[in-house]
């Protein structure tokens, strides 16, 4: 069981080359966002409650997302090993994980981090919010989303660079290089 983390802050293109990457790999994208969506949209209780921390940017509380993440795991698609994309968020999150590929005998092979600047990404997101008409990509939940993972998932950086595991994959580079360069990152680690 192989998992690829992508990481990166908010409007960096992880959903994108995760898409595009689930074909050449054979492995399914999680997202944690999408599937958090996929809950606001079918009026579960997990939408409701996600929708109150989403909507301002915020994250869900780790509890309810590790389990989330359990869940989808336990599919028969992920037998293989996943990329995941927009998870783990915070250490909490980070640690749940180690423990959960412990269980499930996983192993963590890269975790390629999407560079792109503040200005840019700021850019990305506003048209993103026209495009997608996302109800989060908002100035304001921008704004949010940006110190938020500033804050908190930054620091996961430095904790997988401990363990070797981070390349820099530079993410403003057109979409077919991104994902051409995130295929060498991959295989390599392999
Ligand atoms: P994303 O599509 O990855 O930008 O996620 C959209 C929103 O879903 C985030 O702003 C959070 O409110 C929530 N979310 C997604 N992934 C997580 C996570 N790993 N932990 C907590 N909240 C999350």
């Amino acid at each position: 069981m192989k998992f690829i983390i992508l990481i990166g802050p908010p409007g960096a293109g992880k959903g994108t080359q995760a898409k595009l990457l689930e074909q050449s790999l054979g492995l399914p994208q999680v997202s944690t966002g999408d599937l958090f969506r996929y809950n606001l949209k079918n009026e579960t209780e997990l939408g409701k409650l996600a929708r109150t921390y989403m909507d301002k940017g915020e994250l869900v509380p780790d509890a309810v997302t590790v389990a989330m993440v359990k869940d989808r795991l336990a599919s028969a698609d992920a037998a293989g090993g996943a990329i995941l994309d927009g998870f783990p968020r915070t250490q909490a999150q980070a640690d749940a994980l180690d423990q959960l590929l412990e269980q499930l005998g996983g192993r963590i092979t890269v975790v390629p981090n999407l560079v792109v600047d503040r200005e840019e990404l700021v850019q990305r997101l506003l048209a993103r919010a026209q495009i997608e008409g996302r109800a989060d990509d908002t100035e304001d939940t921008i704004r949010t989303r940006m110190r938020v993972y500033e804050e908190q998932t930054k620091p996961l950086l430095d904790y997988y660079q401990q363990r070797g595991l981070v390349v820099n994959v530079d993410g403003l580079q057109s979409r077919e290089a991104v994902q051409q360069a995130l295929r060498r990152v991959i295989e390599q680690a392999a």
